[in-house]
């Protein structure tokens, strides 16, 4: 490759200040694992490849009648240098500082908190994060990049640094189009300056990338008396498009590495699923499960990546927005469409009927792959781990899918937490329902613990019907959108007037009536202290040990959440709950035998602020409740 100076004076610039950060940090943490530095750099070339095919639709001069796109590596072993060379898009001066110079992404700080000193996991990250580009600094003590772009009247552009912290820029008269990346190799590199090397390098990390990679292969040795041959150019990856590939010719391993390279994921996918759908439209995916979640999952990122539509084997777009739901959003793969007309624009792609159509056909066949992954219990727990609570959005976002994502839904139950068992479904549930139950008891709550001990739980323990307890963030969000299973409706436990007189044995039912009928007259006491507080006070149907609970109307957050919420700075609307109490209570029966009336208060705003706590309420005035509580407990004492 030739490229010369023209007259123009080289400049300096300093790299931004997270660039030298991230630099150090890479150099560090993945020197062990250093070989990457190439499947990073042969990733840009086929991005440049991919970006110059792709404009060069609409603009055919952009070939410069040179449609052969290609990867090449020089090995230039006096000098010790290693070249990585593209004739894809290439790019201006002013794409060389911005590009190269600093980091684009937003992302640079997260990169850098989520490095693990793990070399293997770490080198994953270059790829998610977007800087890449930088793990050549890793083998070269010098870089020098040079580029031309295509279709622009600007001259070629010469960057140069040694990653110390300092670049140098300049311009050239000449350049073939694309970029030439030279790594000036550290004097223990040399292993990147055999051809095996390389080649081995790139079989591991780069086979299916979709553009041939060139090199000088070396000739096989000359018989005595004849003239060396000279090495040939050779092609030294497949090259091809993977999943354009029959099914019976893949091994589970191809699979394996093209979804590495695909998803900068150093796990095994979970599951696979490669398919051509032919007849209106004919079109080839292969989606994958993948078996961890990445870093940034739980993130709103506005740009998702993971889905990459190809038209045609050409490489458009990554357009896991166009075609996966939001919570889906963990899938990875392909879909190359032979029908979409190649020059479409990406805004013209957002409502484009055929593309509908196939995001129906993909979220279908991902939930398909989803249920015949829980088929196996063990990698079904795995994977319930990882994104569980992503597939959790999908009832409330994906009405048309809510029967098959409830039949995959995994829960905890008071049963289970009896027998050890990891989880239920919620077929299971309704096949152990007593036989007069006809709703779906759930308790959602902050931690297991507080499911568990909640005094909600109290009629439901002693009469032995299943509750399931929900603790995911999500859980409370979800139950608010879906109204039931197989028929049977959702009920929170501690929500609205319970009414379980029909699960309950005749006794129970004649106490709580004689019950409410004895405490008419507490329970208009209670009422009078507690009026700014309480909507309504009622003897409970629910409570066994605890004297109290606080119950809240059906539509409303349960207070767990409306604490967390409250904290984090939203305006909660202050409607009144219901105190529920428990005659039966030795604490209840006390307060009931206070005849005074300043002390029946203070028993009474005590009794109201525990419930509130259980509940996982937030105090309005913790003080008054630490000194009321304190009073009382002083008392015992005197
Ligand atoms: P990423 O490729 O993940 O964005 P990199 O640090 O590897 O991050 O590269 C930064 C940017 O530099 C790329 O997004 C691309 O715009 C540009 N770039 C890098 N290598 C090339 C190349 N060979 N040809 C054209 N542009 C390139």
């Amino acid at each position: 490759m030739s490229a010369t100076t023209a007259e123009s004076k080289s400049t300096t610039h300093a790299f931004q200040a997270e660039v030298s950060q991230v630099l150090n940090l890479m150099i560090n943490s993945l020197y062990s694992n250093k070989e990457i530095f190439l499947r990073e750099l042969i990733a840009n070339a086929s991005d440049a490849c991919d970006k110059l095919r792709f404009e060069a639709l609409t603009n055919d001069s952009l070939f410069e009648g040179d449609q052969d796109l290609a990867i090449t590596l020089e090995i230039d072993e006096d000098a010790g240098v290693l070249r990585i060379i593209d004739n894809g898009i290439g790019m201006t001066e002013e794409e060389v500082i911005s590009n190269i110079g600093t980091i684009a992404r937003s992302g640079t700080r997260k990169f850098v908190e989520s490095m693990t000193g793990d070399s293997r996991k770490d080198s994953q990250l270059i790829g998610q994060f977007g800087v890449g580009f930088y793990s050549a600094f890793i083998v070269a003590d010098k870089v020098v990049l040079s580029t031309r772009k295509a279709g622009s009247d600007e001259a070629a552009v010469r960057w140069e640094s040694d990653g110390k912290g300092e670049y140098a820029i300049e311009t050239l008269a000449e350049h073939p189009r694309g970029t030439v990346v030279e790594l000036h190799l550290g004097k223990d590199e040399s292993e990147f300056l055999k051809s095996y090397r390389i080649r081995s390098i790139v079989s591991k990390y780069s086979d299916f990338i979709a553009f041939p990679i060139r090199m000088l292969a070396d000739p096989a040795p000359a018989e005595e008396g004849e003239e060396p041959l000279a090495p040939e150019m050779t092609v030294i990856n497949q090259a091809t498009a993977l999943w354009a590939r029959p099914k019976g010719e893949l091994a589970d391993e191809d699979y394996q590495a093209f979804y590495k390279q695909l998803s900068n994921d150093f796990n095994d996918a979970a599951s696979w699923s490669h398919n051509r759908v032919e007849g209106n439209q004919a079109y080839t995916t292969l989606l994958y499960l993948p078996s961890k979640a990445p870093y940034d999952m739980m993130s709103n990122r506005e740009e998702r990546q993971g889905l990459k539509l190809y038209i045609k084997r050409m490489f458009i777009m990554d357009a896991a927005e166009t075609l996966l739901p939001n919570y889906l959003r963990f899938v990875r793969g392909v879909v190359d469409s032979d029908d979409l007309p190649l020059n479409v624009s990406r805004e013209l792609l957002q409502d484009n009927p055929l593309l509908s159509k196939i995001r129906s056909a993909v979220t279908k066949r991902v939930l398909g792959m989803i249920e015949k992954l829980s088929d196996d219990d063990e990698a079904f727990a795995t994977f319930w781990k990882e994104f569980g609570s992503v597939l959790k959005e999908g009832l409330v976002e994906d009405f048309a899918q809510r029967e098959t994502l409830l039949k995959l839904i995994r829960m905890q139950t008071t049963q289970t937490r009896k027998t050890d068992e990891p989880w239920t479904t919620l077929a299971d549930y309704v096949s152990r329902m007593k036989p007069n139950q006809d709703k779906i008891y759930y308790l959602t709550a902050d931690s297991m613990q507080a499911a568990l001990n909640s005094p909600h739980m109290g009629i439901f323990d002693k009469n032995d019907i299943e509750v399931v307890l929900l603790t995911d963030r999500v859980d409370e969000w979800m139950m608010g959108h879906i109204t039931d299973f197989d028929g049977k409706p959702f009920q929170s436990i501690a929500k609205g007037d319970l009414d379980l007189n029909h699960l309950v044995d005749e006794d129970t039912r004649k106490q709580h009536e004689a019950q409410s009928k004895a405490s008419e007259s507490l329970v208009e006491r209670l009422k009078a202290v507690l009026d700014d507080k309480v909507e309504d006070v009622r003897v409970s149907s629910r409570l066994t040990d605890s004297p109290a609970c606080i119950v809240i109307s059906e539509n409303e957050m349960a207070m767990h959440l409306q604490a967390m919420l409250k904290q984090a700075g939203h305006e909660m609307p202050g409607s009144k709950p219901t105190l529920e109490i428990n005659p039966q209570h030795a604490l209840v029966q006390l307060i009931d035998g206070q005849t005074d009336e300043d002390s029946f208060a203070e028993w009474a705003r005590l009794i109201f602020d525990q419930a509130w706590l259980s509940e996982g309420g937030q105090l309005e005035d913790p003080a008054g409740f630490v000194r009321r509580q304190n009073e009382r407990m002083m008392s015992i004492g005197q």
